[in-house]
């Protein structure tokens, strides 16, 4: 979360705002009359009219959707819908940008069905459900997030930890009934945290927790996998340029209509949300961050955040405020957001340039900012903040 798209210099377009799924008024129409039996030339003779009718109300919605205004602008659909415990927008350009935006966000309905801990019928709940008992059957597209999660936990050395859990159903951060626990009660949870002990069957298909009282969280890896799922479904439809906001996990295909790169802002951990400190200009990148400043709640003059260092079972302290991670997949991005948060700036930057395509921004809680060397002459800081480039010994300032 946490990053901000500035689109203050796209096209002006026409732009629809679909606040509901578009019905598919025709075939709906044409499957009513196909149950009760008819002929198929009867059918389509019936029909017509009515199919003509829907034709030429197509034709005039592609025609202010899609086509072009004097500039040649594509036409841009926009939606807004809350999804995976946040707001998410989706902006796409292209002749198909509505059924395009449309079925991306299927994709993250389906994405949630599958990978929330909330959701009882999901992947997640059903393999929590065995926990010390047999190894349950989930989706392929579960299976490739747990793997992904289990290389993030290697390459962390278990700090992340997709089997986080208990902790974070102890701590209960982001609910109403997020409470400080009691040391004992962190042990008993801390216990039972162990990403080694989430047994993966490529080939059956499987996910197997070890241990009675395990429990799975993809929280801070799923978001990224979503935002990857909908941009493939963008994709199948021909658009070539648009941005998805998943609550600040940001996701950007191609550039702007005009060409040039999208400029996505960060998010300043100390002001309101949509104040940013530094912009980077993409194309085809994603776009995430983990901060303290997402969800947390205060007693007795303490901020607890989200993040939970699986060692200590209590909110991580490693100095990061917010951990912006820049990679072609939203999914990787998402994961080693949190993991650079949790590794602390040192190890966390020293992991992000042994990926090749990743790149990070941290803002430490003394307010220093430090990049990844890739970002030099790329990120763009507002005026009084200084950056380091990982590894180099000077500065840049603005
Ligand atoms: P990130 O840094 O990406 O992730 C932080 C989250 O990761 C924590 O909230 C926790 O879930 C988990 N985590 C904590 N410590 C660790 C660790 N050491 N290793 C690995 N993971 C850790 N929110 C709602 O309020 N209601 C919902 O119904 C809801 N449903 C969701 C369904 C799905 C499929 C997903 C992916 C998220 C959902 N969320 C929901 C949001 C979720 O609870 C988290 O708040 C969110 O994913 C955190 O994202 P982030 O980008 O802020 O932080
Ligand atoms: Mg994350």
């Amino acid at each position: 979360m946490g990053v901000n798209v500035n689109t203050s210099t796209t096209t002006h377009v026409e732009t629809h705002k679909e606040t509901h799924k578009p019905g598919g008024a025709p075939a709906r129409y044409a499957k009513g009359r196909y149950a009760r039996g008819w002929s198929r030339a009867h059918r389509w003779t019936a029909a017509l009219p009515r199919l003509t009718f829907w034709f030429m109300l197509a034709a005039v919605v592609v025609a202010v959707a899609g086509c072009n205004r004097p500039g040649g602008a594509p036409g841009v659909s926009v939606r807004t819908s809350f999804a995976l415990g946040t707001l998410v927008q989706i902006r796409a350009y292209g002749s198909k940008a509505r059924e395009a935006v449309s079925d991306a966000f299927d994709r993250i309905e389906a994405v949630e069905a599958l990978m929330s801990a909330n959701v009882a019928t999901s992947d997640v709940a059903a393999v929590n459900r065995e926990a010390g008992g047999l190894p349950t059957r989930v989706a392929d597209d579960t299976l490739y997030v747990v793997k992904k999660a289990r290389r993030y936990g290697d390459l962390s050395r278990g700090r992340f930890d997709m089997a986080i859990g208990p902790l974070v159903r102890l701590w209960g951060i982001g609910t109403n009934h997020a409470r400080v626990p009691s040391p004992e009660e962190v042990a008993a949870a801390r216990s039972l945290v162990d990403h080694r002990d989430v047994e993966i069957d490529e080939t059956r298909g499987t996910v197997r927790l070890r241990r009675a009282g395990m429990a799975l969280d993809l929280g801070a890896i799923a978001k990224g996998f979503a935002a990857d799922r909908a941009a493939e479904a963008l994709l199948q439809q021909g658009v070539k340029s648009a941005f998805i906001d998943l609550g600040g996990n940001i996701l950007v295909l191609g550039s702007k209509p005009d060409g040039s790169p999208w400029r996505v802002g960060i998010q300043n951990p100390w002001k309101e949300r949509g104040a940013t400190f530094a912009v980077v200009p993409v194309r085809d990148m994603a776009v995430v961050s983990s901060g303290t400043y997402e969800r947390f709640f205060e007693q007795a003059g303490t901020r607890y955040h989200h993040i939970i260092d699986p060692d200590t079972g209590y909110p991580a302290e490693t100095g990061i405020v917010s951990a912006t991670v820049l990679a072609r997949r939203a999914v990787d991005a998402d994961a080693l957001s949190t993991t650079v948060f949790l590794l602390g700036p040192s190890n966390g930057m020293r992991l992000v340039t042994q990926l090749p395509g990743v790149q990070a921004v941290i803002v430490t809680q003394d307010r220093q900012v430090m990049a990844s060397p890739g970002l030099r002459g790329v990120i763009e800081v507002s005026k009084g903040w200084t950056i380091r480039f990982y590894g180099a010994s000077d500065a840049q300032e603005s």
